[in-house]
């Protein structure tokens, strides 16, 4: 497995070689970058044993016009160039330059910017990566939708969400130049995607990783993580995984928990996850990384509410179900009229509404439909013994 990944490292390293000469920097946002300073946080290049002057050398990662050198952490900033000069607040984007080579690991969260978890998740994983220690780099953006973080919104402020944009176009919409600066400017840079985001409209995920298993190296990839649920999810026209994967970046969506909150469990463990992650890529090892039992194989789907009223679960995210079990009631405030929603499925909870008032339709509960292990891999052609999940849902993504 380590050998496949370094062997895939070497061949997308070659790859998006590839892909930075499609994207350029331009010089308009560079100079407003250059306006404010970068911010060093860490700063060590001494190399003092015998055994790292063996070590093959390092050299400077240079993203927006800035050379970060080995073995430090920087702050730079991402100017979209959306607002007037004088109003505009440019974006954090952190760099961690190890002091070996290795992959360019890229984390993003708050594309949705009312999706709070993957903020801290980013933020834990970015302070607590030593560079001195790491072999390769990892880019952080903690929060890539600043206009929305700030008004507690998952949208831009144009009401279009940004992760239906990519890889984004300079000529179009504010939300499309706004994608396609990010793309350019940030995602061309990174050898691997992980786009952390929660569930949304008031419901909630069960940690998991969505991917696309039939594009070569992504599922390999989507299984690097621990994280015992994987769905295999083709995604939404513009997503920014979607976008990367097309210019050869193996790349997730790390889904975990609810929006506008923000959640300890799910936070542990989405940076246990990546720090597993960086651990089996060989660039930072980790004390006790995720060992995930291999026989979950899942097909999912949703159940949906037929009668208006005031949700109320009966399950907990993760919970075990069986077909006819009852999943949740709905009651008709006004006639007391109360209906139940009944599980077609034996499975999984993987994702659910929280109680709340909903409408007949309302897309209530997520279901992780186990399969044989023989049936999962010959639907996505790729070995036995991985642990997969199929997602067969209608419902549109949430990511
Ligand atoms: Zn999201």
């Amino acid at each position: 497995m380590l050998k496949k990944v370094v062997g895939l490292i070497l061949l997308l390293t070659a790859i998006n070689g590839f892909s930075q000469q499609i994207f350029k920097p331009d010089s308009i946002s560079n100079e407003l970058i250059m306006d404010s300073d970068p911010i060093i946080i860490d700063s060590s290049v001494a190399h003092t044993s015998e055994s790292e002057f063996l070590e093959q050398p390092k050299t400077a990662f240079v993203l927006l016009d800035t050379a970060v050198p080995p073995a430090t952490t920087m702050r730079l900033s991402w100017q979209p160039n959306q607002s007037s000069d004088g109003l505009s607040t440019p974006t954090p984007i952190f760099v961690v330059n190890g002091a070996q080579e290795g992959p360019v690991l890229c984390l993003t969260a708050a594309i949705h910017g009312d999706e709070l978890n993957g903020i801290e998740i980013v933020r834990r994983v970015l302070y607590g990566a030593d560079p001195k220690q790491l072999s390769g780099t990892i880019i952080g953006v903690p929060i890539v939708n600043l206009q929305g973080f700030q008004r507690s919104s998952r949208y831009l402020t144009d009401r279009r969400d940004l992760n239906r944009f990519f890889p984004g176009n300079p000529h179009g919409s504010s939300a499309a130049r706004i994608a396609y600066s990010f793309f350019k400017e940030i995602i061309s840079h990174c050898n691997f995607l992980v786009d952390l985001h929660t569930g949304s409209a008031h419901r909630t995920n069960l940690p998991q990783v969505r991917a696309n298993l039939l594009q070569p190296g992504v599922a390999e990839f989507a299984q690097s993580f621990g994280i015992s649920v994987i769905l295999h999810s083709e995604g939404s026209v513009g997503m920014l995984r979607n976008a990367a994967v097309d210019i050869g970046i193996p790349s997730v969506t790390l889904e975990a928990g609810k929006s506008m909150t923000l959640q300890e469990p799910a936070v542990r463990y989405g940076v246990k996850s990546i720090q597993t992650l960086l651990d089996r890529m060989n660039m930072l090892e980790t004390a006790q990384p995720l060992d995930t039992p291999d026989s979950i194989y899942y097909h999912s789907a949703w159940v949906r509410v037929n009668h208006g009223g005031i949700l109320l679960g009966n399950v907990n995210l993760g919970d075990k179900i069986n077909k006819n079990d009852i999943l949740g009631i709905v009651t008709d405030p006004i006639t007391n009229m109360r209906s139940e929603i009944i599980s077609p499925y034996n499975g999984r909870i993987i994702g659910m509404a929280i109680d709340q008032v909903v409408m007949p339709g309302f897309a209530g509960f997520h279901i992780g439909i186990q399969e044989s292990e023989e049936r999962t891999a010959r639907i996505i052609n790729i070995p036995a013994k991985k642990q997969i999940v199929q997602h067969l849902s209608t419902m549109p993504e949430s990511e």
